[in-house]
């Protein structure tokens, strides 16, 4: 029973079998599926660069198919020589327990059953009604309820759903020509779609560039549940207009200006708040933010340096930064690096930590404090869990030795904009590492402080 829920963490891959062993952390499968080509690799540290310490993307490409190679890219590698280990799967921790194994087992005899007697399971139903019901309990006007419930059945008449019931030939666009005119792309990604969405907020842009949810239902009530309640009204808002404005397009020809999509959006925001009366102090929060560039000074005798990770809108690579100041605030130096493949947050936002160490030994500056903003990586940092990416704080941690001082401190997203501006911008750099000593890279606005 241990056995299904062990998986390895990937150190130098000297020990573990692709073929035979549990190494990629996924969901429902830990091993690849099959090899695309005869005699495939048999461990797995035959499919890494031992001189970068990378991924062999040739390799794994060739014989693992589109989506165990994605899963494959996505593990993060140790710097070092280190040696696979064991961890728990079903705990972020890594750590076994063995109320954590009653819940695997539990949980696998029942959708076998579910599975075998064809049926949803019980959870399943609770969830979905659950759902459904907090759709329909929407603070919204009723057009846009409407709308959100039809993207939830993912029955708004995109491309590729009139296409999957024959009422057209293809899937493609009306309006960009590109291939498939699936829902993400018809609200999120078609050139219409981002001219409008380029007008919006950043953080709100940047959530949708992060998010992976392919149900729509999913899609929207994570807009609803998980972010600030206005933030997700402008959102849906958003993507109502967004459809509204491709019909007018599409069946009429009348093209309407991004600009005047988004009073559209905004005019029912206000109407909503008249309606609704939806706090109007968070309104205008939302409609001219200030950004406040804060910056908390570190202990006496301390250098700072803020960490932070983004991944890039398609998805398919992440950024790091970090950026050192003194006592008083004076810019030391400043590193970025892209990292192909790697767009899980947490694990980026470990490798961000780890990329301030290097950048602090860069500048031979020994008493140092990381700030980041994620709250998990600096708990990992703190208890070395066996999580998915404990190579890298076997890293953190072993780089932290050679230095007199390092402390690791969460700080909010407000605090961190500077190296979440230098992150985000990093995304169209290629791939590797990019370092400012002494002055700021020119783009960075300098008087962060005040
Ligand atoms: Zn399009």
């Amino acid at each position: 029973m241990l056995k299904q829920g062990l998986i390895k963490r990937i150190g130098d891959g000297e020990s573990t079998q692709i073929w035979g062993c549990n190494w990629i952390p996924r969901t429902g499968m830990y091993k690849p599926l099959s090899s695309k080509q005869p005699n495939p690799p048999t461990r797995v540290c035959e499919l890494i660069d031992h001189t970068s310490m990378t991924w062999n993307t040739d390799i794994v490409r060739h014989y693992f198919s589109p989506m165990d190679s994605k899963a494959i890219l996505q593990i993060p590698l140790s710097l070092r020589k280190q040696e696979d280990c064991w961890a728990w799967h079903h705990e972020r921790n890594g750590l076994f327990s063995v109320c954590s194994a009653y819940r695997m087992l539990i949980q696998a005899k029942k959708s076998r059953e579910d599975y075998f007697e064809s049926r949803a399971s019980c959870s399943d139903i609770e969830t979905r009604q659950k759902e459904w019901k907090h759709l329909w309990g929407m603070q919204l006007p009723s057009k846009i309820k409407v709308f959100c419930w039809r993207l939830a059945l993912n029955s708004i008449p995109t491309g590729k759903v009139l296409k999957s019931r024959n009422l057209a030939t293809t899937a493609e666009c009306k309006i960009c020509g590109a291939g498939e005119d699936s829902w993400e792309h018809a609200l999120l990604h078609c050139t219409m779609s981002r001219c409008v969405w380029a007008l919006v907020d950043e953080e709100i842009t940047e959530l949708l560039a992060t998010l992976r949810i392919s149900d729509p239902k999913h899609c929207a009530l994570f807009m609803y549940c998980n972010i600030p309640q206005v933030e997700g009204i402008k959102i849906l808002a958003t993507c109502w207009a967004i459809w509204h404005a491709r019909r007018k397009a599409i069946h009429e020809g009348v093209f309407q200006s991004p600009l005047s999509i988004m009073a559209k959006v905004n005019q029912l925001i206000q109407e909503l708040e008249t309606i609704n009366g939806i706090k109007p102090e968070g309104m205008k929060k939302f409609q001219t933010k200030q950004k406040s560039q804060r910056w908390l000074a570190p202990e006496q005798g301390l250098c700072k340096i803020n960490t932070d990770a983004v991944v890039d809108r398609v998805g398919s690579k992440g950024a790091i930064a970090a950026v050192c100041r003194g006592n008083q605030g004076e810019f030391i130096a400043a590193s970025t690096m892209v990292i192909p493949n790697i767009i899980e947050p947490e694990t980026l936002e470990a490798m961000a930590c780890l990329e301030a160490l290097a950048l602090a030994q860069d500048c031979a500056i020994r008493r140092i404090k990381v700030a980041s903003d994620c709250l998990g990586v600096v708990k990992n940092i703190k208890k070395m869990t066996r999580c998915a990416y404990m190579m890298i704080l076997q890293d953190i941690h072993r780089r932290s030795k050679t230095f007199d001082c390092v402390r690791f401190a969460h700080e909010g997203r407000d605090f961190n904009r500077e190296a979440h501006y230098l992150a985000k911008h990093a995304c169209q750099f290629g791939a590797g590492r990019h370092v400012w000593l002494g002055s700021p890279p020119v783009f960075m606005d300098v008087n962060v402080l005040h």
